[in-house]
Parts: C-alpha cells; structure tokens; sequence
C-alpha cells in the first residue's frame, strides 16, 4: 500500500533536484558540516557559512587543531553556538578515536558529539548508502500529511511511529538519493505554509490533501513557553579600550564575549539600574557616572526567550581594580572575537564594526 511512495519520490527528485554543493560529494566530513549548518538557517544564507566554514576548515584535522574561539568566529550569526562547540569536539575525538577518519558504522557516526539521529543518518547515507532513512520536520510534515497521521510528532509515540515509517518507506537501494529527495520535498513542494499540492504528484493519493486537512498536518502537542529575560549591557569605554566578558555559565551563548552585563528581573531604566547591587559595585570607586549614548530596547528572539536589552555607552577616565574582572582590549581588535547575534546588532548600530 505504501510501496507508491519512494518511486513517485524519486520520480519528482530526478526532475526538481536543487543543485546543491554538498550533495555533490561522499566526502563524510563536507556532508556532516552542511547539515549542521542547515539546521541554523536556510540554503541560501547556509552556503556562505558552508563555503567560508570549509575553506579555512577544509577537513578534520584543521577543525580539530583550531581555537574553538576561531571556530565559533566562522560560527558567528549562525546561533546555537552549542552545535559548532560540537563540532569541534566531535572533529577532536575523531583524531583521537578513528584517526582522523569517519567511522563507517551507523553507531559509531551516532556517538560523535552533536550528531543525533537525523545527522548520523544523513552522513551514513550520503556517504556510504547505508540504510538509514532521516526524519526531520521536513520528513514529518511529508509523511503526516501524505499517510494522514495526526499523532503529534513532539510526542514520544508520534516520533515512534514517524521513524519506524519513514524507515519502511526507504528505498535501500538508493537511501542516499532517497533522503535527499524527501528533503527537497518538504523544501520545494509541501511547504509548512501554502503547499504547492495543485502540481503534486501524490495529490490523488495525499490523505491530507484528500480529506480536506493539509492545515492541520502535522501536529504538534506542546507549545514551548518562552521566558523573558532582561539584559542591561554597559559598554564602558576609556579612551580606545573597552572591556568585555566571556560568557561561561551554563547559559545561552557559551563562551562567546559581550559587554558587562547585569541581568535584571524586569525591563528597568537608567534611574533605576544605577541603584542596583552589581553597579553600584563595579562603579564604586567612580564617583559620577555619565551615560554617553543609550539605545531604544532591543528585543531579541530566541527558541525559548526573549531577550529585552539595554545598552548603555560609558566613558570612563581609567578602569578601576572593580573592573578588573574584565577582558580589557582596545578597539581595533573587537572584531577578533566571536558574540552572539545581539551584541554585533548592537555594535551596527553604534557604528562600531
Ligand atoms: S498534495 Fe499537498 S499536502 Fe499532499 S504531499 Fe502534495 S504538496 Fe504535500
């Protein structure tokens, strides 16, 4: 019942297939990079990354051996600065354990750093052909609507039952053309929004488009909730230096740098900011503090926050032993180090990079 699938799958991939760099290639390692990077963003935003990542990071030892400082630089804007974290490690512990190469085995592909079910199997077919078919929120949109599934797919049963279909339906003669076309599938023709099911050729098949559902398919059981969080940045200068942290807690945006911060429960103004413990701390030695420039809020999405920030410039006569907390640097080096999306917004309209 199920076996019109994969042959009217591929007969639309042999004529709608995007030329796409990586997919030109069974090199492992290009292949694991262009689907991290295609977890953040889209293709034609995803190609540049892909480009500039691959060229100074042309293969596995070169990731390995770099500064994961200069790693997340070729990261910067991207976000989820955790899956380029990953990757480095992941391309040090194949130094270590497989010598530099890929595993050829599914299971060990899987027990790389960051490397999930969907990236393991997409290496593995891409590369060796082996049998894995990837489930992604492509795979689940084509397949809830196309078999008319409406088990939630953030549910553990959803995810079941969408892995053991998407496996059935593989082609294991050709996973790799397979997975690659369900892709573009999901991408070219059964968008989330307005699907192009007037030209579809499962559209005398497609339960969702016979029944009247495509709206509503798939589903999804629970709405993340996102939490507000308000960041005050205070950008202290004297003269050409300024000071910046490096972020190390468990926290959004490990280990890349912004301005002093001091982190409120509530959106609070200037007034009420300067009373607040870790100010008064870190001015406690400056007896006026003169506020040079301050920005309209910023507001900043995230999966599960939004960011509400202030950022205040500050011109001091010299940093005191309160700042000594801080990485001094000057100017002209800001653009050695890597920050999350925010602060580069804010540095572009500061006019500062
Ligand atoms: S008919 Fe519409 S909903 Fe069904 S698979 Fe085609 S594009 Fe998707």
């Amino acid at each position: 019942m199920k076996n019109f699938f994969s042959g009217i799958l591929l007969q639309w991939y042999e004529e709608n297939r995007r030329d796409l760099p990586w997919r030109n290639t069974t090199d492992p390692y290009l292949i694991w990079i262009s689907e991290i990077i295609l977890q953040q963003t889209r293709v034609v935003q995803g190609m540049d990354y892909y480009f500039r990542f691959v060229e100074r990071f042309p293969d596995i030892q070169s990731l390995a051996e770099a500064d994961e400082d200069e790693v997340l630089k070729y990261w910067q804007g991207l976000g989820y600065y955790s899956r380029a974290r990953n990757l480095h490690a992941a391309a040090r512990d194949l130094m270590t354990r497989f010598g530099g190469c890929f595993p050829e085995s599914y299971d060990e592909v899987r027990s790389l750093k960051g490397i999930g079910a969907y990236t393991a199997a997409a290496v593995c077919s891409f590369a060796w052909r082996l049998p894995y078919a990837v489930v992604d929120g492509n795979v689940y949109r084509v397949l809830s609507r196309v078999f008319g599934i409406d088990t939630p797919i953030d549910s553990h049963e959803g995810q079941k039952r969408f892995a053991e279909l998407a496996s059935s339906l593989l082609d294991k003669t050709h996973p790799d053309l397979y997975n690659q076309a369900i892709m573009d599938f999901g991408a070219i023709q059964c968008l989330p929004q307005s699907p192009d099911c007037l030209f579809c050729p499962f559209r005398d098949k497609c339960e969702a488009y016979l029944q009247g559902k495509v709206a509503q398919l798939p589903v999804k059981a629970g709405k993340t909730t996102v939490k507000p969080r308000y960041f005050n940045y205070l950008d202290i200068r004297c003269g050409d230096r300024l000071l910046l942290s490096r972020r190390s807690a468990k926290d959004i945006w490990q280990n890349l740098y912004e301005f002093p911060l001091i982190e409120t429960e509530r959106d609070m103004e200037w007034q009420e900011l300067v009373k607040e413990q870790q100010f008064l701390e870190l001015f406690q030695h400056i007896p006026e503090v003169k506020v040079q420039r301050q920005y309209p809020v910023f507001k900043h999405v995230l999966s599960h926050r939004i960011i509400y920030a202030r950022f205040y410039t500050i011109e001091v006569s010299k940093f005191t032993s309160a700042f000594s907390a801080y990485l001094e640097i000057s100017e002209s080096d800001l653009e050695k180090y890597a920050f999350p999306r925010l602060i580069t917004l804010y540095l572009e309209k500061s006019d500062r990079q």
